[in-house]
């Protein structure tokens, strides 16, 4: 856990947030500034800086499977979703300890920004 790190603040509960998932290893809450009519985030409870932090694929894979668990908690299942994870400057990552974005609720535009 990093002291400073806003999202281990979350995952330890001392930033509250309302969260819509939580099992032992991942929650997920609302994004502050929504990007889509549905805008979750689904962050390990444990600090990795970012994606390219994780050596243990499988917990990527467990990573997925909540990500899915929330999709169909959020009911953006049926007409889909993206999954974005920003990863450092070139990614557009803010905050730096690994977070998979949700988005949903409306269509999507490719290219992204
Ligand atoms: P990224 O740019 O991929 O690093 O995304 C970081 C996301 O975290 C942004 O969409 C922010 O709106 C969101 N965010 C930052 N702080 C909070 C917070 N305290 N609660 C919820 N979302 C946050
Ligand atoms: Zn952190």
């Amino acid at each position: 856990m990093s002291l400073e790190c806003v999202f281990c603040g979350i995952a330890s509960g001392n930033i509250p947030v309302q969260p819509v998932y939580r099992n032992e290893e991942f929650m997920a809450f609302a994004d502050l500034n929504p990007q889509a009519p549905v805008h979750v985030l689904v962050i390990p409870l444990k600090h990795f800086t970012s994606l390219m932090d994780v050596e243990d694929v499988s917990y990527l894979g467990r990573a997925m499977d909540a990500v899915r668990e929330v999709v169909r908690i959020l009911e953006v299942d049926e007409f889909g979703f993206r999954v974005v994870v920003n990863t450092g400057n070139n990614g557009g990552q803010t905050v730096p300890h690994l977070h998979f974005h949700i988005l949903g609720g409306r269509v999507m535009t490719w290219p992204p920004g």
